[in-house]
């Protein structure tokens, strides 16, 4: 079902006049009203009237994390205190935490785009739909909250963790749609697994819709297959309002972008300088109807690729391909680019290990050591090392052929790696842990 089929399938003609009206008004306001951005554009030379159609946004100033968190908290808002009526705050994993503001139009645009990516799943009235996201600063919790309220359905606040009582109410209330991080919707998958009380074929669930980090296609398989539902990726951040950015439809080929908001870009990271179309690089979101807040030119540090071709569901929007992952959640081990997403994705192509998996890099003797941690699934699990050897070296080979590496491989027992109830965590660099104590 489309949600708002009048903007989601309007021609391209149409959404580029869009776009382009929303493009100059927000650089209008942001010149006016945010000593930032005029500074910046009076260093490059721009003026607001040199903004004439969205092919204009390359003449913007890009928006850095950096300089998020040089204006924190508030000073990249747009709007007097009195305007704002609800703040957010990214995790922040070092540092200042970066802070979203959100005036009452703010907000019901961002149930909107959320509203949009539940309808993928015919969410409505009468649906139950648990939010299972953590509920707080993170934009995920109350996020997938209204946009199920606009909805119509029934929103269940469980937030994240308490994974029993999570279950239980799955079951004794019939959730029929699950919004959480795909690593927590693995981890509830697991705890239903092991109560002998719960079906996954007795539970109501048909959607779900992941995200909030990198997940992938053997992930996906994993997660449809243990909890009988479709599986929906939902991409956003905080930097532009939180979930709902994007989202994919039926056909699971591509996140729809919610366009007439949010402008997406590729950009080469190095040159700063847009792509040939299609091409990967870093996305870069501009915000064209944020109030609060308004971004220009953001540097998600997303990697990624734009899709144009048109959609078979009808809807018109750019799709954004699977997203490999940040530029700053690549390893560089022994000179050889890894990313997280790359090990996940070979991992899941074998069925004798669970998804989970944990990675250590450490500098040893001058070298790059690379550990990664897996287990094996129970019906396949022996603490005898000679048992583990057949598993390993399949694993091992792929491994070095794929991501062109070569990994010391541990064989934990099942449910002996960390599960996350949020954003899951892969990788300890003990490299970068040395470099901050210099
Ligand atoms: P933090 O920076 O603390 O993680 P956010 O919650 O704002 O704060 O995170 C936004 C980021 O999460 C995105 O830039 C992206 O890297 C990641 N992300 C969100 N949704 C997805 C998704 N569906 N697929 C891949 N990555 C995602
Ligand atoms: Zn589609």
């Amino acid at each position: 079902m489309i949600h708002n089929p009048e903007i989601e399938c309007m021609s391209r003609e149409d959404m580029r006049k869009l776009q382009s009206e929303r493009l100059q008004k927000t650089v209008k306001t942001c010149y006016e009203n945010v000593p930032f951005y005029k500074r910046k554009m009076d260093e490059m030379g721009v003026k607001p009237e040199d903004i004439k159609s969205i092919d204009d946004i390359v003449k913007l100033p890009f928006t850095t994390k950096h300089d998020l968190r040089d204006e924190y908290p508030f000073g990249l808002q747009a709007v007097p205190q009195s305007e704002i009526r609800r703040i957010h705050a990214s995790s922040g994993t070092t540092g200042k935490p970066v802070v979203g503001t959100y005036t009452e139009n703010d907000l019901k645009m961002w149930a909107e785009c959320v509203a949009r990516v539940l309808a993928v799943g015919d969410v409505g009235p009468g649906d139950i739909v648990q939010v299972a996201y953590g509920y707080g600063l993170f934009t995920g919790g109350l996020g997938a909250h209204d946009g199920a309220a606009l909805r119509g359905a029934i929103q269940l606040p469980t937030s994240s963790g308490n994974s029993e009582k999570q279950t239980m109410l799955m079951k004794d209330f019939g959730t029929t749609a699950l919004c959480c991080t795909p690593s927590y919707a693995l981890h509830l998958a697991e705890v239903i697994e092991k109560n002998p009380d719960i079906k996954p074929e007795d539970l109501k669930l048909r959607v779900g819709f992941f995200g909030a980090e990198p997940w992938t296609w053997g992930i996906r398989r994993e997660l449809e297959k243990k909890l009988h539902l479709k599986a929906i990726d939902i991409y956003g951040l905080t930097e532009m309002c939180g979930p709902g950015v994007g989202g994919e439809c039926q056909f699971q080929n591509g996140t729809h972008v919610a366009e007439d908001m949010f402008y997406p870009e590729i950009i080469n990271p190095e040159t700063l300088e847009p792509v040939a179309p299609g091409e990967e690089g870093e996305l870069v979101f501009t915000s064209l109807c944020k109030e609060a807040m308004p971004i220009l030119r953001y540097r998600t540090r997303d990697l990624t690729h734009l899709i144009y071709e048109p959609c078979e569901c009808g809807r018109t929007s750019v799709r954004l391909g699977k997203i490999l992952g940040r530029s700053d959640d690549m390893l560089i081990i022994r000179g050889v680019n890894v990313f997280p997403s790359q090990i996940e994705t070979v991992l899941t192509e074998f069925p004798v290990f669970t998804p989970q998996y944990f990675i250590t890099v450490d500098r040893k003797n001058n070298e790059d050591t690379f550990d990664l941690d897996v287990e094996l699934r129970a019906e396949y699990f022996s603490p005898n090392p000679s048992k583990q050897m057949p598993f390993i070296k399949p694993l091992y080979d792929r491994i070095v052929s794929m991501v062109g590496i070569k990994p010391n491989i541990h064989i934990k027992e099942p449910g002996n790696i960390e599960r996350s109830i949020g954003k899951a965590k892969h990788v300890l660099d003990k490299r970068t842990l040395l470099a901050d104590w210099k």
